[in-house]
């Protein structure tokens, strides 16, 4: 009688870890990704659903195209579809913290991708190292014009990247502006990061500095772009030094013609393959490899961040060499 019962209990417990194993072996991961519309988020997609199926997890990927509102409904679609865990790039930082908590009830993991996901109770954060982004954002345009009027463009005030990377851009610009070296003449942030919003704007500091701006500290690609066609207009292009950052196609062309001083790349693969790698860990209880903490205002939270790389002329053969662009997309019309 005894010997039966230990068997029952035996096989039950191996059946239950069985239920429990064979989920962990095939986890469900929801990717809601801010807005799938703009060139790197895309590879970002393809790059993260590729190593999540290699680990035997399936990915349902909704986009919520720059819209708060949609991406709360997304997110509570895919903890009703009984996802493990949901990979979000917030649209804006500070509004997602009760989907957090309903995920959390639901015992669904959080991990905020790229972006920090700021007041709410994630699991984990993986990112780049973006005041190291900002740094080099600064350093790239002060090499190239080390004196003069210098204008900061900003990212989405909703990002939570947009204000570190003005940290770490702070960071190197404040000794000469304390030297007297430069003269910030205007800052902004842009909405969206929209590269229209940010043309609009850069017209209208060129306009009120008398066309005196020396530098731009431009927050990324898109933003740089439109900075550049405002520049263009006034025939300073190439002649003022503008920063960015994502490597986009548009803007390596601009860096090979000399119209954007640097680019920052940033390996989209291997932040997606070392994301997909922690969603699966964070479902199957393992210790992911932390790097660093993040105070996102609720918690310190368990981070991985990787190592950006700065792009001039100079070194652009690194991203063929990566396999992130062919030669001849380079070299493309
Ligand atoms: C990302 C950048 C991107 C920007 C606009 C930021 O949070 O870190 O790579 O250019 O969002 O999508």
């Amino acid at each position: 009688m005894k010997h039966l019962k230990t068997v029952l209990i035996t096989s039950v417990l191996a059946l239950l870890s069985n239920s429990v194993m064979a989920d962990a072996a095939h986890p469900k991961i929801g990717f809601s990704i801010d807005d799938l519309r703009l060139e790197r988020w895309a590879r970002d997609r393809d790059y993260f659903t590729a190593a999540a199926e290699q680990l035997g997890a399936k990915v349902y990927v909704q986009s919520a195209d720059a819209n708060e509102q949609r991406q709360i409904s997304q997110i509570e679609n895919l903890i009703s579809r009984g996802v493990d865990v949901i990979v979000i790039v917030p649209f804006n930082a500070t509004v997602l913290n009760n989907v957090v908590a309903e995920a959390k009830k639901a015992g669904v993991k959080v991990l905020s991708y790229d972006r920090l996901i700021l007041n709410a109770d994630i699991d984990a954060y993986i990112s780049f190292d973006n005041e190291k982004v900002g740094e080099m954002q600064a350093q790239g345009v002060l090499n190239a014009q080390p004196k003069g009027n210098y204008f900061l463009l900003g990212g989405a005030p909703t990002d939570n990247n947009a204000k570190i990377l003005r940290q770490g851009q702070m960071k190197v610009l404040q000794p000469s502006i304390d030297k007297g070296d430069i003269k910030i003449v205007g800052q902004q942030w842009v909405k969206e990061w929209n590269p229209t919003e940010a043309l609009s704007i850069v017209e209208n500091a060129l306009t009120a500095n008398n066309n005196k701006i020396d530098g731009i500290v431009a927050s990324n690609d898109a933003t740089a772009g439109g900075a550049i066609q405002a520049l263009a207009a006034q025939k300073l292009a190439g002649k003022v030094p503008v920063s960015g950052q994502d490597a986009d196609l548009a803007a390596i062309k601009r860096v090979i013609a000399g119209t954007q001083t640097m680019t920052v790349y940033k390996p989209l693969k291997l932040l997606a393959t070392e994301a997909a790698k922690l969603s699966v860990q964070l479902v199957r209880d393992e210790k992911p490899a932390y790097n660093s903490q993040y105070d996102n205002g609720s918690k310190q939270v368990s981070s991985i961040l990787l190592k950006p790389t700065a792009l001039t002329k100079d070194n652009v053969n690194v991203l063929e060499e990566d396999g992130f662009y062919t030669k001849a997309q380079i070299a493309g019309q």
